[in-house]
């Protein structure tokens, strides 16, 4: 039985969720076209969370493959991708987006973005200090978000390249606090110009 029944992310908002040590949380790239920012915290400390910088030196890669460990901001063992049955294409470089991307691409007035989502995802989690809260969110892991690097190290984002049902596995070596988000991005390719909603499952 699941430790947490299948559940929806709908599009543009997000979601915080706690899984503990040994446990897996299942993302399912529902309609394929969709970006998922993903964050963790460890549930006994906050302070210490996921950390693209820390998992790229200690990987010596870009993007995490299955059976990679990817490491806190303390260089310590936070997760391990057990499964992945998309291409294999994340993005551990680009930050979540926020508002001042937005205005930077050209949007007027308000819009959805990963930094609000992981702000109102931890709110409505609750038991996290408005420090951690209100403070800007890490990089994120990007899951199925298609930045492709060029040799000359140009970054060209395009679509995902998953289809509708494909899933990532990430399995917890703490007790931890899942953030999620539908990433709204509808300015650049990122969606595929359709931001649209995701579901996940916790397994124990
Ligand atoms: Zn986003």
């Amino acid at each position: 039985m699941p430790a947490i029944p299948l559940r929806q992310v709908s599009a543009r908002s997000g979601a915080a969720v706690r899984v503990a040590q040994g446990h897996t949380i299942k993302i399912i790239n529902t309609k394929g076209t969709q970006v998922v920012d993903f964050w963790t915290l460890n549930d006994a400390n906050p302070e210490e969370s996921l950390s693209m910088a820390h998992t790229h030196g200690a990987l010596c890669r870009v993007t995490p493959r299955v059976n990679d460990t990817m490491y806190s901001n303390l260089s310590r063992p936070m997760m391990i991708l057990t499964e992945d049955t998309s291409a294999g294409v994340h993005d551990t470089l680009i930050s979540p987006c926020d508002a001042g991307r937005y205005k930077l691409l050209g949007a007027e007035g308000p819009h959805p973005s990963c930094t609000d989502n992981y702000k109102i995802a931890l709110q409505q989690y609750g038991s996290v200090s408005s420090q951690i809260m209100d403070r800007t969110p890490p990089a994120p892991l990007n899951l199925f978000m298609n930045v492709k690097i060029e040799s000359d190290g140009q970054l060209t984002f395009g679509a995902p390249v998953s289809e509708a049902g494909q899933y990532v596995c990430l399995k917890m070596l703490m007790d931890s606090i899942v953030i999620m988000s539908a990433c709204p991005m509808d300015l650049r390719a990122t969606n595929n110009w359709n931001p649209s909603e995701f579901n996940y499952i916790v397994l124990g």
